[in-house]
């Protein structure tokens, strides 16, 4: 007789960086296709999932968000740090403050045991803005290299503005797995 079919295997994802990076946009952009209408400021921990198929195997990916306040993330934060298999670390290319910050969230996702031995992806959102970039291209590469992690430049709202156009949301999450 056929086999049960096998659990689909999930993979539990933190999205992490400043208040206003764009850390919603994005996870709704990967689960949903498209840019949020209007967002509000993320509640505690929230996550999205989206069925991928890798290697011909359906994989769920679960985008775990959370609001950058601190009241919110204190309570949360051990059930939020449990089980990861990945972390994304956000910042906003217009915005340096956001990019000086990665240190500090880099640093606190080692304290729960998410160092160099998880897999961890570097992100830049909100390219589609050209005109505002305060944090070049450069710069984040560096980085990127000094912590051993891959750069993505992109933008939640216009996937395609930037570089070759041939973005897609999907490779973020290939480049993980
Ligand atoms: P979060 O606090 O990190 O979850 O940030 P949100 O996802 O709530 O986004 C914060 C603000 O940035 C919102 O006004 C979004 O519309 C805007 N935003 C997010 N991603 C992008 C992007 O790629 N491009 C532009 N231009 N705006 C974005
Ligand atoms: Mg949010």
């Amino acid at each position: 007789s056929a086999l049960p079919p096998p659990r689909t295997r999930i993979f539990k994802i933190i999205v992490i960086g400043d208040s206003g990076v764009g850390k919603t946009c994005l996870t709704y952009r990967f689960c949903a296709g498209k840019f949020p209408e209007k967002t509000e400021a993320t509640i505690g921990v929230d996550f999205r999932e989206r069925l991928v198929e890798i290697d011909g195997e359906k994989i769920k990916i679960q985008l775990w968000d959370t609001a950058g306040q601190e009241r919110f993330r204190k309570s949360m934060v051990q059930h939020y740090y449990r089980n990861v298999h990945a972390v994304v670390f956000v910042y906003d290319v217009t915005n340096a403050a956001s990019f000086r910050s990665l240190p500090t969230w880099i640093e606190e996702c080692k304290q729960h045991a998410l160092g160099s031995e998880v897999p961890r992806i570097l992100v830049g959102n909100k390219c589609d803005l050209q005109d505002c970039i305060q944090v070049d291209t450069d710069l984040a590469q560096q980085f990127a290299d000094s912590q051993a992690m891959p750069l993505f430049e992109t933008s939640a709202k216009n996937p395609n503005s930037h570089g070759d156009g041939n973005y897609h949301n999907s490779d973020h999450v290939e480049a993980i797995l």
